[in-house]
């Protein structure tokens, strides 16, 4: 039997695969050569995914509390709660929790029912919390949502500067491009990170910006390039927007040593043809979306974009955020990239034939779970993902589910922190058993194929989500009979964004065959030099943003946190890997050896964190990578796999006012020896 191609469950790199299956649930997994996104290359994560193909702890079937029941007496009950909810409290007491996760065929329907058919805006999704502040930065600076870069700009850079970005270890296969280009073209790297990360220590400079100290190095590094003539005064007469007095505003304090703010100045000016990739340690914090926009007004001024080996490379966490982006899975969106005005919601309701399209935005992440502990929500469906253990003030959170009279979690894992507030679980497919589309961070659209037969009576979301549609009697609006309908609705769809002059358009999709589907290559909508004739905003010139650096105020000792190299997320997938949990096999909290000695917790003691949300124990690891008065602890532990080590209990809930998106770095704590 030949190998299947398909896509990674894990990363923003969106790696093809080639899978050979070997048996009823095993696979051999090697990297698809084909695949531009990796040409074969695999991490550790990508290669173990054949340990994590077996049944233990599925949910298998449809649940009510611990009853296993059948799919129609689930279906009728999800439907006849949220029709009663609609119908004592109007559709905004409705709301979904969706994730980058789901395909984007999943997605699209989730996002068509809630926001066209019940009409509630109340659909978000996790990806809030990993990359909706360089979307805002988009949309302010291009008029869209579009990442105006590809992996094979890595390849051809000679600088490439990564903001807030542990890439060897969270987007291994992009890392390893940068490596290749720095042994093959001496390709210059440059990391700005709080932490000595792994990847910090391998650049030829690091820069140790305090946390949420970003725009002020940017706009303190635009400006020493301006005083060196290094701006491309041109690119901006005829293709930006520059606001008045814009460069004479900008600051030259940075907080940096000066000695290495020199070395990174000369290497910006030396290297013109500049990558700078940005996540979620730029993402993740109160003034994310100035940080995004700090970053590409560097390269708007100076011209590093829109050409080979240059461009604001912003690089998400999920498998499928982008999809998720671009079918309107974030709550302030509707689909295909379009906004709330009145001509935009007339065009998505003509399209969808919409009874009910919802008013205006609806609530993100954060204030939907603080509308849900208020009990203005009282019905919430949660996909593909674990709340209860990865959004901030975790604790919260969990009081919030508590409190909800009607919670439906559609996972493939029986027993999640969240599934244990359900009072409905629905069995979803997982990798390897669904069928559908994905988009990385490059905008390469690429198959998840399916490898194994449905287990037990788990279904695809789409098809649950189309069957709920069904019984609250939008039958005829959601009778896809296959993943290809969904996606050639969603292509034609993109005529909308195309017709106003947006980059998104897939409409050459729009009526392709079943057999088309199946056998599609990867694509890059809007190709690699997607701004070419120009951008999406209304006169088609980029725009300049003036960003203030942060003020907030400084703690003694703050939190930042992330990923391990092997694990994700929640653990629910790479938990069950023995390969994987090799690497780290519990949560450490790393501390600087002077804060270390300070406080009185030993390496490999243990410790409590706490902060006003809550706290955890966890065992330290005393790291000269941390700054003193700064700690990191990783995101991913659970009650199920770990005693304490709940990042997400101690993490605070602050957002960014543009995009909504939490602050994971940066909480206020403090430490005491336990
Ligand atoms: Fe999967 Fe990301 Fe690793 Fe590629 S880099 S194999 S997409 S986890």
């Amino acid at each position: 039997m030949p190998a299947i191609r398909t896509t990674c469950a894990y990363c923003g790199v969106g790696c093809g695969i080639a899978a050979q299956v070997t048996g009823e649930r095993s696979v051999t997994i090697k990297g698809d050569k084909r695949h531009p996104a990796n040409h074969g290359r695999l991490c550790s994560k990508g290669t173990y995914l054949g340990e994590t193909v077996g049944l233990e702890g599925r949910l298998l079937h449809p649940m009510i509390g611990d009853r296993q029941v059948s799919w129609n007496a689930a279906l009728d009950e999800v439907a006849g709660r949220m029709r009663a909810v609609i119908a004592e409290h109007g559709p905004e007491a409705v709301a979904f929790y969706v994730s980058g996760q789901l395909l984007t065929e999943d997605y699209y329907v989730a996002n068509k029912l809630a926001k066209g058919f019940v009409g509630t805006g109340n659909i978000d999704t996790n990806s809030r919390l990993c990359m909706a502040s360089a979307v805002a930065a988009h949309n302010r600076a291009f008029g869209e949502d579009v990442v105006p870069c590809s992996y094979a700009d890595l390849d051809c850079a000679d600088l490439v500067i990564l903001v807030g970005s542990n890439t060897a270890w969270c987007h291994p296969v992009a890392w390893q491009r940068i490596e290749a280009a720095r042994e093959k073209c001496g390709t210059k790297l440059v990391v700005i990170d709080p932490r000595r990360t792994e990847t910090a220590a391998m650049a030829d400079l690091h820069i140790p910006v305090s946390p949420d100290g970003d725009v002020a190095l940017f706009n303190a590094l635009l400006d020493a390039v301006a005083k060196r003539g290094g701006l491309d005064a041109q690119f901006m007469r005829d293709q930006c927007d520059v606001p008045d007095g814009f460069l004479q505003a900008l600051s030259g304090d940075h907080g940096i040593d000066p000695e290495l703010f020199a070395r990174l100045v000369d290497l910006v000016i030396e290297h013109p043809r500049t990558v700078t990739l940005f996540s979620q340690g730029a993402n993740q914090s109160v003034c994310g979306t100035d940080k995004g926009n700090a970053i590409i007004n560097f390269h708007l001024a100076t011209g590093r974009i829109n050409r080979p080996g240059a461009g604001p490379f912003s690089i998400t966490g999920q498998p499928n955020a982008m999809g998720g982006r671009e079918v309107g899975g974030l709550a302030n969106m509707l689909a295909c990239h379009l906004g709330f005005s009145e001509a935009e919601r007339e065009a998505v309701a003509d399209f969808w034939q919409a009874p009910n399209l919802c008013a205006g935005p609806g609530l993100k992440a954060v204030d939907l779970y603080r509308a849900l502990h208020a009990g203005r929500i009282k019905f919430l469906w949660v996909m593909a993902t674990n709340p209860a253990v990865s959004m901030p003030d975790a604790g919260f959170v969990r009081e919030a589910l508590a409190r909800c009279p009607n919670v439906i979690v559609s996972d493939v894992i029986a027993d999640t922190d969240t599934g244990s507030f359900a009072d409905v679980r629905l069995p979803a497919l997982a990798w390897g058993e669904k069928d559908g589309t994905v988009t990385n961070s490059e905008r390469t659209i690429s198959r998840q194929r399916a490898l194994f037969a449905a287990p037990g009576e788990a279904r695809a979301d789409w098809q649950i989500i189309c069957d709920v549609a069904g019984r609250l009697g939008y039958g005829s609006d959601f009778g896809f009979q296959n993943p290809a309908a969904v996606f050639r609705e969603y292509a034609a769809m993109t005529r909308l964004p195309a017709q106003a002059g947006k980059a998104l358009d897939l409409t050459p999709w729009a009526d392709c065959s079943d057999v088309d589907y199946d056998t599609m290559a990867p694509f890059q909508w809007g190709g690699r030099d997607v701004f070419k004739d120009g951008f999406s905003t209304p006169n088609g010139r980029g725009r300049l943003i003036a960003v203030k650096p942060w003020t907030g105020n400084r703690h003694g000792l703050v939190l930042n946190t992330g990923r391990y190299r092997d694990q994700w997320h929640t653990m629910t997938r790479t938990g069950l890997s023995a390969s994987l949990s090799k690497h780290r096999r519990e949560p450490l909290l790393e501390v600087s050896p002077g804060d270390a000695e300070r406080i009185g917790v030993p390496d490999g003691g243990f410790a409590r964190l706490r902060s006003a949300q809550g706290e955890s124990i966890f065992r330290v690891a005393v790291s000269d990578g941390q700054s003193q008065g700064e700690l990191f602890a990783p995101m991913h532990f659970t009650d199920q796999n770990a005693g304490g080590g709940r990042t997400g209990l101690v993490v605070h809930a602050a957002t960014d006012p543009v995009s909504g998106q939490p602050g994971f770095k940066n909480s206020a704590v403090e430490l005491v020896p336990y």
